[in-house]
């Protein structure tokens, strides 16, 4: 009997991340390309998770969240940005960024309703545009130094524009938007009275003098503005799948609306755990990025030993390649033979773009996780420089 999928997901494979995850583990090879860290979050953090499974946090949670994880959420908005948020109003909680993805795009697009989005993009939008039947109208962010062009942002939007979909700290590239693109969004989203979501989940990982500004802070944007983040990231727990949504009482009941029909309702025990995380103050992500930082470096100079042209990031877990430099046309071509040339799994960029081969977009581009152990990184770093990388 043949059982051919509903057309909205034929033609959509397994994602890159969890084919690039699977060749690593069939050939041995150091996995740097999906993004998660091979340390565990604090031991706090695990055993207040450990505390509320004994102490009976096992039956459901209430669907926008336990009181004190929505509290802890709007005191973190507080501390760090100066956001004031009505926590029974203002927040719902996720099952990871993903489902606030999710519930955004299905809660907030019609379809025929026009998405701009930053290109390269994260695979979940254009998937999540398409199942809401929206249009993806992508503004690329072109190598090398991926800045956002406020002319193409503008003319990518029209009469059908709905939303504006924004994504910083940025994946894959590892931008932090500076305050002249930011303000250059805030303009376009006022000016044709614009929806922004904006993904912030690497908020609290950026480098050197960069630091991450929510877009919600900017005049005219608090009212405008869906902000996403999650405890996945900052707290080296990507697995518990502990996210949120937060904004304006409209836009935060139509992502729950749609999380309603989705989850029902996110991870019990691990919620009180996320809340006392928040509650206990920035110590950990503080030093996660700081740790980051040294990682990034050491990464950026073996890819660079190796002969890979490398850009810099200033946030993120990920630094991009050229590899068009070494002759190969495509950055697929070079990722899936890698791991029988060094030994090494890395993501390629091109997936993530409408149109790889346009000026500046990202066909020979690969992205390389460095949110692994030092020991980790040098092993990576090691054989890639022993390694033939040239087409
Ligand atoms: N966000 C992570 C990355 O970009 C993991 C993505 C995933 O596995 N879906 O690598």
């Amino acid at each position: 009997m043949h059982h051919p999928a509903a057309q909205r997901i034929t033609g959509m494979g397994a994602t890159i991340f969890a084919e690039m995850s699977a060749l690593a583990a069939r050939t041995g090879a150091v996995n740097l390309g999906q993004g998660f860290p091979d340390t565990d979050g604090p031991p706090e953090l695990i055993d207040a998770a450990v505390a509320a499974l004994r102490e009976g946090a096992n039956q459901y949670a209430p669907g926008i969240g336990v009181p004190a994880l929505r509290g802890a959420i709007a005191r973190h908005q507080r501390r760090h940005y100066g956001i004031e948020l009505d926590p029974d109003r203002e927040v719902v909680v996720t099952t990871g960024c993903t489902e606030a993805i999710a519930g955004a795009l299905l809660g907030l697009v019609d379809p025929g309703d026009e998405v701009v989005v930053l290109e390269p993009y994260y695979d979940s939008y254009p998937a999540m545009i398409e199942f809401a039947g929206g249009v993806r109208r992508p503004v690329t962010l072109r190598a090398p130094d991926f800045r956002l062009d406020p002319a193409e942002l503008e003319a990518a939007v029209s009469a059908r524009t709905r939303l504006i979909l924004l994504n910083t700290p940025h994946n894959p590239t590892g931008r932090v938007l500076d305050a002249g693109e930011l303000a250059a969004v805030a303009r376009v989203a006022i000016e044709h009275d614009l929806i922004v979501v904006t993904d912030e989940v690497y908020e609290h990982l950026t480098f050197d003098d960069h630091r991450h500004v929510p877009i919600s802070t900017l005049p005219g944007m608090a009212e405008r503005t869906l902000t996403l983040s999650s405890a996945g990231k900052s707290w080296s727990v990507t697995g518990w799948k502990i996210g949120w949504a937060t904004g304006p009482a409209e836009l935060v009941a139509a992502v729950t609306a749609a999380k309603q029909w989705l989850t029902f309702t996110s991870g019990a025990p691990l919620q009180p755990a996320v809340a006392a995380a928040l509650d206990a103050g920035d110590a950990f992500p503080t030093a996660l990025a700081h740790d980051l930082q040294e990682r990034r470096d050491q990464l950026v100079t073996g890819l660079r030993a190796a002969g890979l042209s490398t850009h810099v990031p200033e946030g993120t877990y990920f630094a991009t390649t050229d590899v068009g430099e070494l002759g190969w046309a495509s950055g697929g071509d070079f990722c899936r033979a890698l791991p029988e040339r060094a030994g090494v799994v890395a993501i390629p960029s091109e997936v993530f773009y409408d149109a790889p081969d346009a000026p500046g977009s990202g066909r020979h581009l690969v992205r390389w996780a460095f949110c692994k152990r030092p020991e980790v990184v040098a092993d990576a770093v090691r054989r890639l420089a022993a390694a033939d990388l040239t087409r």
